[in-house]
């Protein structure tokens, strides 16, 4: 979609991130923001830094903007990394139900890696995704310099809902 010279990015401005619940009703998080549209230029090779103004709040904010080759190399290697973060998973989750489902003789405890294939598992299950959507929405612009104002911003990938209200 986005062609080799320019990129399309959000920048979202946080309205307000409020934490409600706790003690006796679960916690929930709500987040509102406001999401402005940015066309920004890619460099021919390497990194170059832009400045973008916030619409909203008028803070200046600075992103690096990668070339197009390089950010498609780091995509494609957060995208292996994912890959492997599965193999791994089923190889560490085939191993476990082996090993746990046997039946051991008196006095011998599970092999050390077991443990290792159990902890495998947890990490990979967390990592894993998490890798995955980090690599679906590299553009290869990240923010360098968030102004000191408490609002906080983000620079966001434009193939997202433009602005709105989450409640995880
Ligand atoms: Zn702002």
């Amino acid at each position: 979609m986005n062609t080799a010279g320019t990129v399309q990015v959000a920048v979202r401005h946080i309205l307000s991130d409020k934490l409600s619940g706790g003690f006796l009703r679960p916690r929930t998080r709500t987040v509102t923001w406001k999401d402005s549209h940015f066309v920004v230029k890619r460099p021919a090779s390497g990194k170059h830094t832009v400045e973008l103004t916030c619409p909203v709040c008028s803070a200046s904010l600075l992103a690096e903007v990668r070339d197009h080759s390089s950010t498609r190399t780091i995509a494609s290697v957060l995208l292996v990394l994912a890959v492997l973060c599965l193999v791994a998973f089923f190889a560490a989750f085939a191993y476990a139900v082996h090993e746990g489902g046997k039946t051991l003789p008196e006095g011998q405890s599970l092999p050390v890696l077991f443990s290792v294939s159990v902890i495998t598992i947890f990490v990979t299950f967390v990592a894993g995704p998490t890798v995955f959507l980090r690599s679906r929405g590299y553009i290869g612009v990240s923010m360098l310099d968030a102004p000191k104002p408490r609002r906080r911003h983000h620079i966001m990938s434009v193939r997202k809902a433009p602005q709105g209200v989450r409640t995880p």
